[in-house]
C-alpha cells in the first residue's frame, strides 16, 4: 500500500523545459513564431496524457455508462465514477457523491441558484451576497431568480487594488441573508480573496457560502473541508482537462435538501405517469447521458498534476507574477488594472492611448496570444472606469523568456502608436 509519505515521495521535481515537453500544442508555431500563450486564465492547455484518456475512451471503450451490463458499459461507467472519486480526492470532499458533474462553473452556479428556486429556499425578501468582482457566471444566474421574485443581490465592494472590503461585507449581512457568493481568485484581477475569512463570518450567522473555484482550482491546493465551504464550482478546462465538464461539488446537507433541477434519464429510480421517485446523490443532479470522455479527460488531468507538489507549481507561478509585474511596469503609460496583495498569476493592464484590443491584435502578429476584452467582469471594468483591458494570465508552463517576449511584443505596439 502506498503510504502517504511514499506518495509525497513520489512526487516529480518541477522542471518547465520537462514539462513543457508534455503539452504538444506549446510547440506550434503561430504567425511563423513559437507560440506564447498567456490566456490560461480563459482556458488552459492540456498534456498529451489527457488527450491520449480521451482517444483511448473513444478507441476502445466507448459505450453509455449506469445502463448497461455488458463488458463496455461497465469500463466506461468504471472509468467515469472513478474520475469523480478522484475529484473527491483532489479537493477532500468527504464522499464521492458530493461531487456533481455538471458542464463547468456556468453550469453549476445555474444549478444550485435554480435548485433554490425551485425548492423554495428563498422566501420574497431574502438576500445573497455577491462581490463586486464577480465574473458575469456569479452575477446573471441571481438576477435570473429575481426576475421570478424578490429576492435582493447585495455587493460587497472592493478598494482601487481590487480588494475587498470586509468591514463593509459583515455590515451586508443581515437576518434575511441566505447565501453569500463569491469568487476565490479574480479572473480579470487575479485578486486571491480571503475566503477562509469570508466563510467564517458567514457561518457565525448561519449563512451558506458558495465559492466559485473557476480560476482558485488551476493555481491552489483546495482542501474543501479545510475551506469549510458549502459549495465550490469550477470548470475542467482551465484545470487542464477538457471543456465541456465541470464539477459542482455540494455538502451532503444541502444537496440531500436540494431538488433536482433538470429531469430525464439517468436521475430516477421509479417513474411512472403519476410520480417519480430520484436517485440518489450525486446521480440525482445528472439528468441524460453525461459527458463520459470530458470526466475521464478530467481524472488524467488531476493525475497529471498529482506527480507535482502543487505548492512547488504555486510558487513558480509567483516568481512569473513577480517577473511579469516587474516588467511591465517600465514599460511607459502601462498601468495594472488590480494590485492586490494576495494575488494570482493574472494581470490586467491598460496602456495610455492605445485600445485594448490594438494591442491584442498586434502582439497576435508576434504569436503571443493575450486576452483583451471586459473578461465577463463588466462591473469591474466600471468601478476601475475601463471599457477594457488587455490580460496576461500565466501557467507553470509559462517562462520568463515568454514574458520578455510580451514586454518585447508591447514595446513595438508603443512604438507603432507613437
Ligand atoms: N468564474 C470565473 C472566475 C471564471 O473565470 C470563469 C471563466 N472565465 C467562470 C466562472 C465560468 O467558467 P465556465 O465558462 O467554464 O463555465
Amino acid at each position: 500500500m502506498l503510504n502517504i509519505e511514499n506518495h509525497i515521495a513520489v512526487k516529480k521535481k518541477f522542471n518547465v523545459e520537462e514539462v513543457r515537453k508534455d503539452f504538444p500544442i506549446l510547440k506550434r508555431l503561430v504567425n511563423g513564431k513559437p507560440l506564447v500563450y498567456l490566456d490560461n486564465a480563459a482556458t488552459t492547455q492540456k498534456p498529451q496524457t489527457v488527450i491520449d484518456s480521451l482517444n483511448h475512451y473513444y478507441n476502445y471503450d466507448n459505450a453509455n455508462i449506469h445502463r448497461g451490463l455488458y463488458f463496455l458499459s461497465e469500463i466506461a461507467t468504471e472509468s467515469y465514477e472513478n474520475a469523480r472519486l478522484k475529484i473527491k480526492e483532489f479537493i477532500n470532499a468527504i464522499s464521492s457523491s458530493e461531487v456533481v458533474f455538471v458542464r463547468g462553473a456556468t453550469e453549476a452556479i445555474n444549478l444550485v441558484s435554480n435548485s433554490f428556486y425551485m425548492g423554495k429556499y428563498f422566501n420574497d425578501g431574502d438576500e445573497i451576497i455577491i462581490s463586486a468582482m464577480e465574473h458575469h457566471s456569479n452575477i446573471v444566474p441571481w438576477q435570473l431568480i429575481q426576475n421570478r421574485m424578490d429576492l435582493k443581490i447585495k455587493v460587497i465592494p472592493m478598494n482601487d487594488a481590487g480588494e475587498l472590503d470586509i468591514e463593509a461585507y459583515e455590515k451586508l449581512i443581515s437576518p434575511k441573508t441566505k447565501l453569500v457568493s463569491v469568487v476565490y481568485i479574480s479572473n480579470s484581477l487575479g485578486t486571491v480573496n480571503p475566503v477562509k475569512k469570508i466563510i467564517e463570518i458567514a457561518h457565525k450567522n448561519n449563512v451558506p457560502v458558495l465559492l466559485d473555484g473557476a480560476q482558485a482550482v488551476p493555481h491552489l491546493k483546495i482542501d474543501v473541508q479545510d475551506l469549510d465551504c458549502d459549495f465550490l464550482v469550477f470548470s475542467g478546462h482551465k484545470v487542464f482537462g477538457p471543456t465541456g465538464i465541470g464539477v459542482l461539488y455540494g455538502k451532503t446537507e444541502f444537496l440531500e435538501m436540494m431538488p433536482p433541477y433538470q429531469g430525464g434519464g439517468d436521475m430516477i429510480r421509479t417513474v411512472s405517469f403519476e410520480k417519480t421517485t430520484f436517485d440518489d446523490l450525486p446521480h440525482k443532479f445528472e439528468a441524460g447521458t453525461p459527458n463520459i470522455a470530458g470526466g475521464i479527460g478530467f481524472a488524467a488531468a488531476i493525475d497529471y498534476l498529482n506527480q507535482f507538489d502543487r505548492d512547488e507549481l504555486t510558487g513558480y507561478e509567483k516568481i512569473l507574477l513577480d517577473y511579469a509585474t516587474e516588467k511591465l511596469l517600465q514599460i511607459d503609460g502601462l498601468k495594472i488594472i488590480g494590485t492586490a496583495k494576495d494575488k494570482a498569476s493574472v494581470i490586467s493592464f491598460v496602456i495610455e492611448g492605445i485600445h485594448p484590443y490594438d494591442i491584442g491584435t498586434i502582439i497576435d502578429t508576434d504569436g503571443i496570444a493575450i486576452r483583451t476584452g471586459h473578461h465577463c467582469t463588466q462591473p469591474v471594468m466600471a468601478r476601475f472606469n475601463v471599457p477594457a483591458t488587455a490580460r496576461a494570465s500565466f501557467s507553470f508552463y509559462n517562462t520568463k523568456e515568454e514574458i520578455d517576449k510580451l514586454v518585447a511584443g508591447l514595446n513595438k505596439v508603443k512604438k507603432m502608436f507613437a
